[in-house]
């Protein structure tokens, strides 16, 4: 009785249409940001292969579609398990596409059946990372480690598979060096493999990901006013696609500017991911809107490199420029976009941390391809040069009513 168009996106790395389907509920876990703890207190419950198998076929026969999602919080739970779903598929002839979700640490324990699963249609992993600051999986009790990505990244390349990661950004603990070495760790692992048209949402390798997230009912929750600030004005503004929590490691961060002048391309970065992570206000912004607003967010990122000292942290810059003229701009919002031009800056080396000054292990700024570089460099220009013409520097957004109901 559902109308299939809503329930049905592109599978990552190979494209054409997947379908959701759930294998198990639950997981043993208890990273604080999760809410898998909460929902199902640490408790898993298992269908039957057989009966997951059974919905595989229902599917293909009723829809024609033969990829599958598993949306399972952690689907590499249990071997026994695993062997005999793929067992299963492969006894059926199904010829299924499918993938799902996990950790690093399962990927490492089940790699002696990774190639039955490779055979039964297990294209990749999908493995959250989150940071590349063991600091931090301390913090949110994440307990990975780093040898334990790189190692199920290299199992999944060795068996023709594609590691997939989902990362966060403002995860308590991380400073701006940390998105620099957030950025170099997921260099790493994506090294030799193709750019998946179908996961990555931007159109450059900078790693934003999701939004670290105080979801209500999670330890994250309740612990959040105490490690950072959470700026969501209601339960509906705490959504991983937009900045809703600044952890007191960025804020407190002291900017250091390894560069002085800013290239075009820095400015389309710091334009796309801090629109793409405050709610995606320029997608319903009409025509004008959206060249009044990427110039005010022109002005507004010269302004804060200006500001940058060398002396006041994130958190004082942002005051001080919220005091002098707020550019139409509540101060939460220009906080937040002043975090996203910080990490994205960070991550490709033309900011870092005062900490890291003195020692001896500067970085420098890291080349990014940007593979629509002329269209977003014209229509940025473009903005600039109207916004500079008209004197446009205030914000005016439309926000979308899903956001607001
Ligand atoms: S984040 Fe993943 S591993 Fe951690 S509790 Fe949630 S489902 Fe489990």
């Amino acid at each position: 009785m559902l109308d299939l168009r809503h329930y049905t996106t592109n599978l990552h790395v190979i494209g054409s249409r997947r379908v959701p389907i759930i294998g198990s509920r639950g997981c043993p876990y208890n990273c604080s940001y999760c809410v898998s703890p909460k929902l199902w207190h640490r408790k898993v419950r298992w269908r039957s292969p057989s009966n997951i198998a059974d919905e595989m076929e229902y599917v293909i026969k009723t829809t024609g579609i033969n990829q599958f999602h598993f949306w399972d919080d952690n689907l590499f739970l249990r071997k026994d398990h695993l062997v005999a779903l793929a067992e299963e598929i492969l006894k059926r002839d199904l010829q299924v596409k499918w993938l799902g979700l996990t950790r690093a640490s399962h990927i490492v324990m089940q790699k002696d059946i990774l190639p039955l699963l490779s055979r039964a249609g297990l294209i990749g992993m999908e493995i959250g990372i989150e940071s590349a600051n063991p600091d931090a999986y301390n913090i949110v009790g994440k307990n990975e480690t780093l040898d334990n990505l790189i190692e199920a990244c290299e199992l999944q390349k060795s068996n023709g598979m594609f590691p997939m990661y989902t990362y966060m950004s403002y995860l308590p603990g991380d400073t701006i060096r940390d998105a620099y070495k957030q950025a170099q760790f997921m260099d790493r692992l994506l090294k030799g493999l193709p750019r998946y048209k179908y996961f990555h949402h931007l159109p450059f390798d900078i790693y934003i990901g999701q939004c670290c997230t105080p979801h209500v009912g999670t330890k994250l929750h309740d612990e959040a006013p105490s490690l950072g600030m959470p700026l969501g004005r209601d339960e509906e503004d705490f959504h991983h696609s937009s900045t809703c929590f600044l952890p007191q490691s960025l804020l407190n961060d002291i900017p250091i500017k390894n560069e002085y002048r800013l290239l075009t391309d820095d400015r389309v970065f710091c334009v796309i991911v801090s629109y793409g992570t405050i709610a995606d206000y320029l997608r319903y912004d009409p025509p004008f809107l959206k060249v009044k607003n990427v110039s005010a967010l022109n002005v507004l990122l010269d302004r804060y490199c200006n500001a940058i000292d060398g002396k006041k942290n994130l958190l004082e810059i942002v005051k001080s420029l919220h005091n002098e003229d707020h550019q139409c701009l509540a101060f939460n919002d220009m906080l937040k976009f002043c975090a996203a031009f910080t990490i994205t800056l960070g991550q490709y080396g033309v900011l870092d941390s005062a900490y890291y000054q003195d020692k001896d292990n500067k970085i420098s700024r890291k080349k990014i391809h940007c593979s629509k570089s002329l269209i977003y460099r014209t229509a940025l220009t473009t903005s600039r040069i109207i916004g500079k013409l008209l004197g446009l520097k205030d914000f005016s957004f439309t926000r979308h009513l899903s956001y607001e109901t």
